[in-house]
């Protein structure tokens, strides 16, 4: 693969792969790249497969050169090698915070036990902040397919997969993270979808991030709610079996094939993630 130019940025070295940062996010490129050295090595070993990884952790200043888009914050791969998160906490974290008064009082409560911060206001950063996993999930996939972006047989079932490594690798090795984790999709999940413009799977397949932002994490939010039962009734052995899945896909593949292929490559509960998702 290519190498990049990354002299605008500085180098972080004690890592297993280079990791580059803007001036000024230390303190998060140094939490990032151990999460990231942890999930490397978790997902080495669970997948059996190694793969390569490249990490940016930017400031707002350098996002739009190295991802393309004026949107800071949005966790991403910008090449099957390369990962890029934000380095500081984000407008659009707060704009994906439901208003306290949509929620139950329960709901309110569990979010401000989690994500209250020391002036009283929310911030889903330490969700935001583990969702790097989620990221080198894809570039497993990326570089075991040889295909960047790979979305075979359907975008949902690829972030379904993103989600139970992400989810796994915190349940395995970072488990106090996992109310952070949790709590923000659930919450979300909880509020339905009847405010929302989409919700079917094929309008996820059709528009992907191309819809509202938080239209976009109400399907990553049931998404992730979806792969913890899945990890919850079958432990880490679900993540494999939903990759090897994944590799052996192809173009053209019905709803009721892949439906009966989760039943009898993964579980019977991963089959209902297809067939019980609101019409
Ligand atoms: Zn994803």
């Amino acid at each position: 693969m290519s190498q990049k130019n990354y002299s605008s940025l500085s180098k972080l070295s004690g890592y297993s792969f280079p990791v580059y940062l803007s001036a000024g996010t230390e303190d998060r490129a140094q939490k990032i790249a151990k999460r990231c050295e942890g999930a490397y090595g978790f997902l080495r070993t669970t997948l059996a497969f190694e793969a390569q990884v490249c990490i940016l952790v930017l400031a707002p200043e350098h996002w739009k050169e190295y991802t393309g888009s004026a949107r800071y914050g949005v966790p991403q791969t910008t090449d099957a090698r390369t990962l890029v998160v934000a380095g500081r906490d984000s407008e659009l974290w707060q704009m994906i915070v439901p208003p306290p008064e949509t929620l139950s009082p329960l709901a309110a409560q569990a979010m401000r036990e989690v994500y209250a911060q020391s002036d009283g206001s929310l911030s889903v950063a330490p969700y935001m902040n583990l969702l790097a996993v989620h990221e080198i999930g894809h570039l497993y996939l990326d570089q075991a397919t040889g295909k960047f972006d790979f979305k075979l047989p359907r975008r949902w079932l690829v972030e379904l997969y993103c989600n139970l490594c992400l989810h796994a690798y915190v349940a395995a090795l970072e488990p106090e993270q996992l109310p952070a984790l949790e709590t923000f999709p659930q919450t979300i999940v909880d509020l339905g979808f009847a405010h929302l413009p989409h919700h079917t799977l094929n309008k996820f397949e059709e528009l992907y991030a191309g819809m509202p932002p938080q239209n976009f994490i109400w399907y990553l939010s049931k998404l992730h709610v979806a792969a913890k039962r899945l990890y919850d009734s079958r432990g880490v052995e679900i993540l494999p079996r939903v990759w090897k899945m994944l590799l052996n896909s192809s173009e053209g593949e019905s709803d009721a094939q892949v439906a009966e292929r989760l039943r009898a490559e993964v579980h019977h509960e991963a089959k209902r993630v297809l067939t019980a998702w609101p019409a």
